[in-house]
């Protein structure tokens, strides 16, 4: 099947581009192919993370209107690539990004790239703001309610959902093989992704998703996140990821969910993130969640000290994090770690102690080496810009990269923050084995410190499973 074939007519007046999606086949498009769909508007899809826009010019010469998605800080930095290469390609295409880091960007957007933005529950404002611009009855003083342009910057973004949750439309969209697999006991299975909620009811300061949804979050009814994962079961998938903000914002749903794929599709496996205080909270949960075929967790960690988890609002203590391996050992699913390795406020000690905590629990191998070396993202509509905005360590805003630089008080920590994220950089590229790079990690933190890194420890636990591809905003 060709390209063109795959993703709808390339003749399409609509065209739908997706930058990155956590190697995830993009939910970000297929989701509003099928709003557009209903709306009887023809889109063409193209996942720029598999093909180059050049081999879809036909489709970027005949559109009126292009969405591009940006759920994540890569998906932006890709996408405002491709809106500049459609601008020189298609000068009168009206362009909209839309997704978080759309949102946290839009006065930067709307100097040159957008001509609109739009985030939060698009199921009905979407293809209200296709039809508009197809019909000729586009107004950027006064677009349709929940879209911001240059003239109205602050529209409220829509965080409820009224229309009809529609599955969807994956067809259009590259097979799943291109994906990320599940690798589990040395076998790899096609995964496929979806949502079981949206938003969250928390408000971390360093995440994308409390500007948009301002702390509320919507449940996708049980019997439409089964269809998609039937429609992804019979496109090849054997396990799916729950990859909603928070699976256990509502833990209720989940456990309905998890019930219904179990029962539905016994042999499906699958995986989801949770923050760590719902993983404590609901410990009583995770024995079932096992038997239901859940394989690993995903939970955002953060940090382990303290100054660092308040100033992002993480709302967790280590207590609750080492109550949450426990319940996660006892059920017998793997905890896969993701860290804001390196903050203003992480000391050199913190990144020695949370080294020292991995390996003491031998959770080497549940974290991408890739995470050992995040630096915190500040972008331009960050909450921690409320409370930390004139910090002396926060920098002036870099339009080009799309973040407020920051410096860390102990230059030490800069520069080892520069040889890890090489270091762990090449690592991934040489596909090196984790422990190999833990090690280099460890080398390079102590001699920051002026110790001798410790002698790798004995292996306790067996390689967990995970997706393979690494996690990164
Ligand atoms: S719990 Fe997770 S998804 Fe929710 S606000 Fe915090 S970091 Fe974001």
């Amino acid at each position: 099947m060709s390209a063109a074939q795959r993703a709808g007519s390339s003749a399409a007046p609509v065209l739908l581009l997706s930058g990155y999606e956590l190697g995830h086949q993009p939910l970000g498009v297929a989701a509003p192919l099928a709003w557009l769909a209903a709306a009887g508007i023809a889109a063409h899809a193209v996942d720029l993370a598999q093909e180059p826009l050049a081999q879809h010019a036909q489709a970027v010469r005949s559109a009126r209107w292009v969405g591009i998605s940006t759920p994540m800080h890569t998906a932006l930095r890709v996408g405002v690539q491709a809106a500049r290469a459609v601008r020189a390609l298609n000068p009168a295409a009206h362009i909209s990004f839309y997704g978080h880091y759309a949102a946290l960007n839009a006065a930067q957007l709307f100097h040159a790239d957008a001509d609109s933005v739009l985030a939060g529950e698009l199921q009905t404002v979407l293809p209200q703001l296709a039809q508009a611009v197809l019909q000729g009855t586009w107004d950027a003083q006064a677009p349709p309610p929940g879209v911001r342009t240059a003239h109205c910057p602050d529209a409220a973004m829509p965080t409820r959902n009224t229309a009809a949750e529609l599955q969807p439309q994956r067809t259009g969209l590259q097979p799943l093989q291109c994906y990320a697999q599940l690798r589990s006991n040395g076998q790899l299975q096609l995964a496929g992704y979806t949502e079981a909620t949206r938003g969250c009811k928390h408000l971390c300061a360093h995440c994308p998703i409390p500007p948009v949804y301002a702390g509320r979050f919507v449940a996708v009814p049980v019997e439409a996140v089964l269809a998609d994962v039937h429609a992804q079961v019979a496109a090849g998938a054997r396990h799916i990821t729950f990859g909603d903000p928070d699976f256990l914002n509502g833990p209720a749903h989940a456990l309905r969910i998890a019930r219904a794929l179990h029962q539905q599709l016994p042999h499906v496996t699958f995986d989801f993130t949770a923050k760590v205080s719902h993983i404590a909270a609901n410990a009583a949960l995770f024995a079932e969640f096992a038997a239901l075929g859940c394989l690993f967790v995903v939970s955002a960690v953060e940090s382990l000290a303290a100054p660092v988890l308040q100033a992002l609002h993480k709302g967790h203590t280590r207590a609750e994090l080492e109550l949450a391996l426990r319940t996660l050992d006892a059920a017998g699913i793997a905890l896969r770690i993701s860290l804001v390795a390196f903050t203003p406020w992480t000391t050199l000690a913190d990144y020695l102690e949370q080294l020292a905590w991995l390996r003491a629990n031998d959770l080497v191998e549940h974290i991408d080496a890739v995470q050992l070396g995040i630096r915190l993202l500040i972008p331009p509509g960050s909450l921690l810009l409320r409370e930390f905005g004139n910090a002396a360590w926060l920098g002036a805003l870099d339009a080009e990269n799309y973040c407020h630089p920051w410096t860390h008080p102990d230059a030490r920590m800069d520069a080892l923050w520069a040889q890890v994220s090489a270091c762990t950089a090449a690592a991934a590229r040489s596909e090196e084995d984790a422990r190999t790079t833990f090690a280099a990690v460890e080398q390079l933190a102590y001699a920051a410190a002026g110790r001798i890194a410790p002698a790798p420890g004995p292996r306790l636990r067996p390689p967990p499973p995970g997706l393979t591809e690494s996690w990164f905003c």
